[in-house]
């Protein structure tokens, strides 16, 4: 049988395995951040009608800077993180994986390097990889927090074309403070002219505000949004970026001509005209994250404070063991490979109930 390591694969492709979390049909499923709940009814019919409409035309491209959908994201960016953006400020692509690939694509490339802050969100290091950057690995504290001291010295030695921040962080839930990611901006800055990429994926989740604001006047700093998390809308695939005008021209240089598919496009337009019944979902979920946290915390067990629509908890003597009991259970959260730690995404609250409960035998069998 013929492998992939048969083929003529670039060689820093040898020997990877692609990124996954394993989709077990299990009772509660809480290990993937998705939004628990499906769509209202009200929106799925509008999705149906603009659809629809899209559909007359499909003979034709969609419109490939995307103008009207962009001008909607600017508008519910304006008015929920804190600071007036227009379209000319705003990208959108499928998912805010291909944003960031596009980012990687501009910005980074062979003989350039991006850093991150790790633990965090394994697909920055991968869509690296994919484009060919090198990837640092930046340091944390103990408490998940990022260490500005360790951080400035590892930007000033390496010099990175990319600096990732993500807040709140996955898997840890943890929110960055605007004078942290100020900083870092500064000290990447000062390395060398570099792009500096918020990763705001659960922004809509956090205690605190948008870090948006920040990018007024910063040409290099770019926020990145997505409509999988808040918006319940992980199957729509579609993601945006808010930066200065220059950052979105940049990107039109590698993306892909009529990237965003017209059904895509009247998908998303449709979910934003229903912006408020969905945040309205993201407080519960807020609340629903903030129980597990207490719950968690009188259970015994050690738990991250979150920002996001997932909580980090531990510590186990063995993660992957702790996994498996409470798969058994009929729980599935992950592991992200965090030594001692484990991360459950809030589902509904008969599902957080059902998670609390399996947690709750587990760490009585483990006494
Ligand atoms: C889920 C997630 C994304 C979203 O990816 P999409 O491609 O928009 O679904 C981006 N960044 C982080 C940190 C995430 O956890």
């Amino acid at each position: 049988m013929t492998g992939i390591d048969d083929l003529p694969i670039r060689d820093e492709l040898r020997g990877k395995t692609p990124y996954g979390a394993p989709q077990l049909d299990v009772p509660v499923r809480l290990n993937t951040n998705e939004n628990p709940y499906p769509l209202p009814e009200a929106l799925v019919r509008r999705i149906a009608e603009r659809v629809t409409e899209a559909a007359r035309t499909l003979n034709r491209y969609p419109d490939r800077d995307a103008v009207e959908l962009r001008t909607a994201l600017a508008a519910y960016l304006s008015r929920t993180a804190g600071h007036e953006v227009g379209a000319a400020n705003v990208w959108a692509a499928n998912g805010s994986n291909e944003v960031l690939q596009q980012l990687l694509q501009t910005f980074g490339g062979p003989g350039r390097t991006a850093i991150g802050f790790e633990p965090s969100y394994s697909m920055h290091a991968l869509i690296a990889r994919g484009t060919g950057t090198g990837w640092i690995s930046g340091p944390r504290h103990e408490d998940f927090r990022i260490d500005v001291d360790a951080a400035r010295a590892v930007i000033a030695e390496q010099r990175p074309d990319v600096v990732f921040i993500t807040s709140p962080n996955n898997p840890t839930g943890t929110a960055v403070e605007a004078g942290t990611a100020l900083a870092l901006y500064e000290a990447a800055q000062a390395a060398k002219p570099s792009l500096v990429v918020i990763d705001e994926a659960y922004g809509e989740f956090s205690h605190r505000p948008s870090l948006l604001p920040l990018i007024e006047g910063r040409p290099r700093l770019v926020l990145c949004r997505t409509m999988s998390k808040a918006f319940g809308a992980a199957g729509l695939r579609l993601g945006y970026l808010a930066a200065d005008p220059a950052v979105v021209d940049a990107v039109q240089l590698v993306r892909l001509p009529y990237h965003l598919s017209a059904v895509t496009q009247a998908t998303a337009l449709a979910a934003l005209e229903h912006t408020d019944t969905l945040l309205g979902y993201v407080d519960q979920l807020k609340g629903e994250r903030d129980r597990l946290v207490d719950e968690l915390r009188a259970a015994g067990c050690e738990v991250t404070d979150s920002d996001a629509n997932f909580v980090q908890f531990g510590r186990f003597d063995d993660a992957q063991a702790a996994w498996r009991a409470l798969l058994e259970q009929g729980v599935l959260v992950r592991d992200n490979g965090v030594p001692g730690r484990l991360r459950v995404t809030a589902g509904t609250p008969a599902e957080n109930d059902a998670f609390l409960d399996a947690v709750r035998t587990l760490v009585k069998e483990k006494r």
